[in-house]
């Protein structure tokens, strides 16, 4: 177990020890509407690794309510995670929909109680009389009813007889609560559609806020985990159960916060788009932040594992760089796997005074500790070696092959160019070499000075092979959606060469290609006629800036908060109630009210520009960012001018992406974002005679994919969208195109 403890063990511990609970119970809940994401994977190692800690038990239950969107092939990969990242459910997988006759029942009694009611008001009516954080809600109408008309109104409800939003069954709680959410929250909703397990024997299906509390309380959970989202709907989960009486034995629920990653998206939502449109091959696509795309990417289950450890339970949500979880996979391939050479792009060489061939005995393990295995190494006159290892005209500082610098061969010989071959258009198609027979590696007697060993594979025992190389699948930080992907995020390479131990010996999945990375055999497509390698990661973090600290997890610890929250002070807390009645969420208002720095920053910005939620969402992430490495007084921008800036998003003049942009000149020069703005004409282009005809220049220019979008492959929406966002450069108002663009395809 961890040393230092995080705040829901400390709790757990307690409640151990107090006697409060004998067992720990714990649930991973997730709604089959999508497969699991790494943000998942923490939320399962804490629940699962908390009930192994405490020799209690965690259920995997699916929280099936919504029957418009789940599914089974969903069940599975829920299924399939938790098992590969190496936990076990007790007995059966749980469905919140065995329990719809004991929900039903349970929401019978409270009707009978006089705390339950049919509403049959408008979806309009109830939003407009549930009234704002400063002003109290106004009851229903129909709140009046009797008891045996609720109870007959809810069992017509139940078998159909009514349309979907005709009726809700709501709770009869407390319309001027501070709390919105205790201002009568909905029950049951009627839903006219089949459910995947339950078919169509249900037309009501219950809410979240009331399903949930219930199904832990009859599965005896003790501690119901969730993320920081449903801080606020814990008022709820404890009026349904106390006000029912379940006392005894009952669950209590925790939050902690959610994980975020940065460049790529979490929510199932936005996968779905993903997937749905193409963007992706599938769910499990090696570039998705999914467990599926992790598995079949190469990641092992012990990286992801030491990942979550590393990030810590905390209960302030931030953002984890996509590096901390590289390094981790990196830490964990380093010392285990085998490594071996694999030449990309090849550039042949003649080794002119070699003939014959000979096998060279190459350590598998050559590890800082090595360990036992090897391979037969073919090594003959013609081998290939990488284009980029070798130059002509090299500049200062390059170690491998040039015209006057020799190289070695790892695990060979000494070689130095005597010829480079061109072709007719000055192509380097192959260079004739020369070896020194007394310079092999481990028996060098030669005195040969080199800076540098590169791979190489022997032409003629050389097996081809494919190779799928991912980067980031979205070039921002924070993405907001398809036009911020990256077109070059998979790239494949048919013709790499690989020496022949990799593919006869089978030795492992997973190999270090040296000086290239990591790689691991597809698991779906590799054939021993087309071998597919994909990328797992880099040697080295190809993105760390050298402003950064290098080492990815000292700076994301620092960050997070490991172990028990520090309480508010006065002040901080009623900057943070103030923030909540400013419409902020509880994450962003806690980010704000626990730093002066930013809460000060925000209270002059907002004393300028009426914008409490777009102003809080810029400062609580582009200047908190900035303020990590900087004092307040070293910033280039005012409160001021960030307020200048949010004006310009709330009158649409430029688009939150450019936003952006925008604020990132604005920390290098400290110019007015106005000015900026002008003076690289960003101004948004919304209007549709600029836009429609670089939509008409796309379209022209990919008939293919015309004639395949009007042939039914709807996922090519997304590829014109993109196209045209990517010729205004980034300019185009997005719902703009998307509409037009649509319109023009139909
Ligand atoms: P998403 O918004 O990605 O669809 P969700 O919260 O709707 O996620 P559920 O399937 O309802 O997903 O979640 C199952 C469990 O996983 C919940 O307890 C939820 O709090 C947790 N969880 C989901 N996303 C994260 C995350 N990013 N970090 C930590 N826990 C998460
Ligand atoms: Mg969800």
């Amino acid at each position: 177990m961890r040393e230092s403890k995080d705040f829901l063990r400390t709790i757990v511990e307690e409640d151990l020890k107090s006697g409060k609970n004998r067992e720990i119970i714990t649930r991973f809940p997730p709604e089959p509407n999508g497969f699991p994401h790494i943000g998942h994977a923490k939320s399962i190692v804490i629940n699962f690794g908390i009930a192994r800690d405490y020799n209690g038990h965690c259920n995997l239950r699916m929280d099936d309510t919504n029957p418009t969107k789940e599914d089974t092939q969903f069940v599975e990969a829920l299924q399939d995670a938790v098992e590969w990242l190496g936990f076990d459910w007790e007995g059966n997988v749980r469905y919140t929909s065995d329990k719809f006759d004991e929900l039903y029942n349970y929401a019978i009694e409270l009707i009978k109680m006089g705390k339950a009611y049919v509403d049959s008001a408008s979806e309009e009516e109830i939003r407009e009389n549930r009234g704002t954080v400063t002003e109290a809600g106004k009851r229903s109408k129909y709140a009046q009813r009797s008891i045996e008309e609720n109870l007959d109104l809810f069992e017509r409800m139940k078998k159909g007889e009514f349309k979907d939003g005709e009726h809700i069954l709501r709770a009869k709680i407390d319309m001027s609560a501070n709390n919105m959410q205790l201002r009568d929250p909905l029950l049951y909703r009627i839903r006219n559609v089949e459910h995947y397990r339950t078919g169509d024997a249900w037309h009501i299906y219950p809410m979240y806020d009331f399903a949930h509390c219930l199904t832990d309380y009859m599965e005896g959970i003790t501690h119901s985990l969730c993320t920081l989202e449903f801080e606020n709907n814990r008022a709820i989960y404890n009026w349904v159960l106390e006000t029912l009486g379940l006392n005894l034995a009952r669950p209590y629920q925790y939050e902690f916060a959610r994980l975020g990653i940065n460049y790529t998206v979490m929510s199932k939502r936005k996968l779905l788009e993903l997937v749905k449109g193409g963007e992706v091959n599938g769910w499990d696509d090696p570039r998705l932040p999914t467990i599926a795309g992790y598995k079949r990417r190469g990641y092992t289950p012990e990286s992801i594992l030491n990942f979550c450890d590393s990030i810590g339970i905390a209960k302030a949500n931030s953002m984890v760089d996509v590096a901390q979880l590289e390094f981790c996979i990196r830490d964990d391939l380093n010392t285990k796997v085998p490594r071996v050479m694999c030449v990309l792009d090849p550039l042949k060489v003649t080794i002119e005074n070699y003939d014959g061939c000979e096998d060279i005995d190459a350590s598998y393990y050559p590890h800082d500790v090595p360990k036992e295995g090897s391979r037969a190494l073919p090594f003959s006159k013609e081998i290939y070696i990488e284009k980029d290892d070798f130059m002509e005209n090299p500049p200062k500082g390059y170690f491998r092959l040039t015209p006057d610098q020799a190289v070695r061969l790892r695990h060979g010989y000494i070689i130095s160019c005597k010829e480079v071959i061109k072709d007719a258009n000055g192509n380097i198609i192959e260079i004739k070499a020369e070896y020194y027979p007394d310079s092999k590696s481990g028996s060098d007697t030669s005195n040969i000075k080199v800076k540098s060993a590169i791979q190489w594979v022997s032409a003629k025992e050389a097996k081809k092979v494919e190779v799928r190389v991912y980067d980031r699948l979205f070039l921002n930080e924070a993405p907001e959606g398809i036009e911020d992907i990256n077109p070059n995020s998979l790239q494949i390479i048919k013709n790499a060469l690989i020496e022949p131990a990799v593919i006869t010996d089978k030795i492992d999945e997973r190999f270090q290609f040296e000086r290239e990375g990591y790689f691991y055999a597809d698991p779906i497509d590799y054939t021993d006629e087309n071998p597919v390698f994909n990328k797992i990661v880099g040697l080295k973090d190809s993105y760390a800036k050298k402003t950064k600290v290098t080492e990815p997890t000292t700076q994301a610890k620092k960050v997070q908060i490991d172990g028990e929250v520090v309480a508010m002070s006065e002040e901080q807390k009623a900057l943070f109630d103030k923030y909540l009645e400013l419409g902020l969420n509880s994450e962003v208002a806690n980010t704000l009210a626990r730093d002066e720095n930013l809460s000060k920053f925000y209270e002059e910005a907002l004393s300028l520009l009426n914008s409490p939620i777009n102003l809080a969402n810029i400062v609580s992430n582009e200047v908190a960012r900035e303020l990590k490495q900087m004092q307040i007084s070293e910033l280039k921008f005012s409160a001021k001018q960030i307020a200048q800036l949010v004006k310009m998003i709330d009158d649409t003049t430029i688009s939150n992406k450019i936003a952006k942009q925008v604020f990132e000149e604005m920390v290098k020069s400290g110019e007015n974002p106005t000015k900026i703005v002008e003076d690289k004409g960003l101004v948004q282009i919304s209007d549709p005679a600029k836009i429609l005809p670089i939509i008409d220049e796309i379209i022209a220019k990919n008939p293919d994919n015309v004639a395949k979008f009007k042939a039914g492959n709807t996922k090519l929406l997304g590829f014109f969208v993109g196209q045209v966002l990517k010729a205004t450069k980034g300019k185009g108002n997005p719902k703009v195109v998307n509409e037009l663009v649509a319109e023009k395809l139909k």
